[in-house]
């Protein structure tokens, strides 16, 4: 896969030593710019490939569905949609309303008062926790407190019609991994009734992200290998793609030098905040683009 190429940190510094007196480069806007935009579209597609298991030939960028694939989403809202009621206050509950209230006002998982937040998330009990460790534990707790009445709920079991039908739609054929007999999932676990195989549904799912796969295109007959298509995206693959759609889209729309130079802005102050996110679209080490941000921003 031909991937496109990281901007160079001298041109960004270019660009803003120009700006700084006044002069929009239109050349200079130009190129950046739509070299940070095939970079972002770049970064949008390979995460299109994990959130729809279609991966594109890397000749003719035909989209090809993989057999396996390890990603329909168990995450939230995804398949635990049900609502349910709080034994405690009996309101009507979703479980990622749990989740988001705490977010929104951390509350202490042991006393269940709010927290304060300054570098850490501090609790009146002695509790603290990082910001990413409680975040880590509102996604991963099967108790939080009841937005209402912050009595401890516990998570709603996944619903199993909602399961079945996701399976039948993204893998219509569940294979049993031991003799390839029809398996199914239900209860949390993959089961065969032909050869008795049973596992955990998650760490099936883990084993199988593990997994080569040779994939074919259906329309240049281009054959290539899942694995080896996945390290080529080493440099592209994050959990947050969004600045890099949100560039795409923008771009697109801008006519003047002056709107061009606004979305390079605003995306160079969105990587500005957020460290490893930076080097994907700069062709630099993380320090030394927070660096050249925190020069350009002052
Ligand atoms: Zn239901
Ligand atoms: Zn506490
Ligand atoms: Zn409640
Ligand atoms: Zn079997
Ligand atoms: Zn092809």
């Amino acid at each position: 896969m031909n991937w496109a190429p990281r901007v160079k940190p001298i041109q960004i510094r270019r660009l803003y030593r120009y700006a700084r007196i006044g002069i929009y480069d239109d050349m200079l806007i130009h190129d950046i710019g739509w070299e940070l935009f095939a970079r972002c579209s770049d970064i949008a597609t390979v995460a299109d490939v994990y959130r729809e298991g279609r991966v594109p030939c890397p000749l003719c960028h035909t989209k090809i569905t993989r057999k396996i694939d390890p990603l329909f989403s168990s995450g939230e809202g995804g398949t635990r949609e049900d609502w349910f009621h709080c034994p405690h206050c009996t309101k009507r509950l979703l479980w990622r309303d749990c989740r988001q209230k705490l977010r929104e006002v951390p509350r202490c998982f042991s006393c269940y008062d709010i927290l304060k937040i300054t570098d850490n998330l501090l609790c009146s009990c002695g509790k603290s926790w990082t910001q990413q460790a409680y975040n880590q534990s509102v996604r991963t707790r099967v108790r939080l407190p009841c937005p209402h009445c912050h009595n401890l709920v516990r998570r709603p079991p996944a619903p199993e019609h909602a399961w079945r039908i996701k399976v039948r739609q993204t893998n219509p054929e569940l294979k049993c991994p031991k003799c390839q007999a029809t398996a199914v999932h239900v209860s949390g676990n993959i089961q065969c009734s032909t050869c008795g195989y049973k596992r955990r549904w998650r760490d099936y799912r883990k084993s199988l992200k593990k997994k080569d796969e040779k994939l074919e295109c259906t329309s240049c007959g281009h054959t290539f290998r899942w694995q080896a298509w996945r390290r080529s995206t080493g440099s592209l693959r994050t959990g947050n793609p969004k600045p890099a759609r949100e560039f795409v889209k923008n771009w697109l729309r801008c006519y003047t030098p002056q709107q061009r130079m606004i979305q390079i802005d605003t995306l160079l102050q969105t990587l500005h905040g957020r460290g490893p996110l930076a080097p994907l679209f700069i062709d630099s080490g993380e320090k030394s683009i927070r660096q050249m941000l925190d020069d350009l921003a002052s």
